[in-house]
C-alpha cells in the first residue's frame, strides 16, 4: 500500500485538473450509515415507498415522521472525518478543482470545498414545497411535524426523491467535469448504480488516470481504475496529502 499511497501523491502533483467522485462510503466513519446494505435504512424501510416522491406529495408528514425526522437526526450531528478532509486540503494546494458526490449530507462543503456537484441533490438544506425559500436543515425546527415555511408551506429535503430526476445541470457539469480532467479520484463508491456509473468511464475515455480508494475490490477495479488503494477513505487520504506534502 506504500508503494501505492506515493504513487497517487506523484499522479496527484503531476495532475492539471483533478475531479473527485465520491459515495457514501467516505462518510461512514462522519457516522453516516449507507442506505444500502447492512445497517442502511434501505434494512427497514421500502424506498420505493417512504423515499418516493409521490407518498411525499400524498403524505409529507409520514415521510416526516418515519425517514427525515431519523435523517436530520443522524445528519445534524454529523461532521466532516479525514476523508473530506483531506479533499479539501487537496482544493487548497489547487489539487483538486471538482467534486462529483452521491452523497446528499453536505460534509464536502463543510470541510471547505467550494465546487461540490450534487447529483442526489442535498439533505443539508430544506425547502418549501410552496415557495421553494430554503432553510438549513439543521436549523429547522421539528417540534411540529412536518415543519413549515414562513409562508404556511411545508419543507422538503432539498434531495433527489425516487420517482425524481437527476437535476439535469448536476448532470450536464458532472459529464464535462469528468471530460475535462486528467485525474479521477474515486472514493468510497462502486459507482455500480446510475448516473455516477458513466462518470469513471467518461474521464477514463478522455484519457484520464483513475485512482480508486475503497475498503474492497470493486467492478471498476480491473476494468476502469488504474490502481486500486484498499483502505479507508480517511486514514488514506491522510497518507496521501501527507506524501503530497513533500513534493509539493
Ligand atoms: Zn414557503
Amino acid at each position: 500500500m506504500k508503494e501505492l499511497i506515493k504513487q497517487a501523491a506523484e499522479d496527484l502533483a503531476a495532475a492539471r485538473n483533478v475531479v473527485a467522485l465520491t459515495g457514501a462510503g467516505i462518510s461512514i466513519e462522519s457516522g453516516i450509515p449507507p442506505f444500502r446494505g447492512k445497517g442502511g435504512l434501505w434494512e427497514r424501510f421500502d424506498p420505493m415507498e417512504i423515499a418516493h416522491i409521490d407518498t411525499l406529495m400524498r403524505d409529507p408528514a409520514k415521510v416526516w415522521k418515519i425517514l427525515v425526522k431519523e435523517m436530520k437526526e443522524i445528519v445534524d450531528r454529523a461532521r466532516p472525518n479525514d476523508g473530506h478532509k483531506g479533499l479539501a486540503k487537496l482544493e487548497a494546494r489547487d489539487k483538486l478543482q471538482t467534486i462529483i458526490t452521491q452523497n446528499i449530507d453536505g460534509l464536502h462543503q463543510a470541510a471547505g470545498n467550494t465546487d461540490v456537484i450534487e447529483f442526489h441533490g442535498t439533505f443539508a438544506w430544506q425547502r418549501c414545497m410552496d415557495c421553494n425559500k430554503k432553510y438549513e436543515t439543521r436549523k429547522v425546527d421539528i417540534s411540529e411535524i412536518p415543519p413549515r415555511c414562513e409562508c404556511g408551506g411545508i419543507l422538503r429535503p432539498d434531495a433527489v426523491f425516487f420517482g425524481e430526476i437527476i437535476p439535469p445541470e448536476a448532470m450536464r457539469r458532472s459529464r464535462q467535469a469528468a471530460t475535462d480532467c486528467d485525474l479521477m479520484l474515486v472514493i468510497g463508491t462502486s459507482a455500480v448504480v446510475q448516473p455516477a456509473a458513466m462518470i469513471p468511464v467518461i474521464a477514463k475515455d478522455n484519457g484520464a488516470k483513475i485512482v480508486e480508494i475503497n475498503p474492497e475490490r470493486t467492478p471498476l477495479t480491473d476494468q476502469i481504475s488504474d490502481y486500486l488503494i484498499m483502505g479507508k477513505a480517511g486514514e488514506v487520504m491522510n497518507r496521501i496529502v501527507s506524501d503530497l506534502q513533500k513534493i509539493i
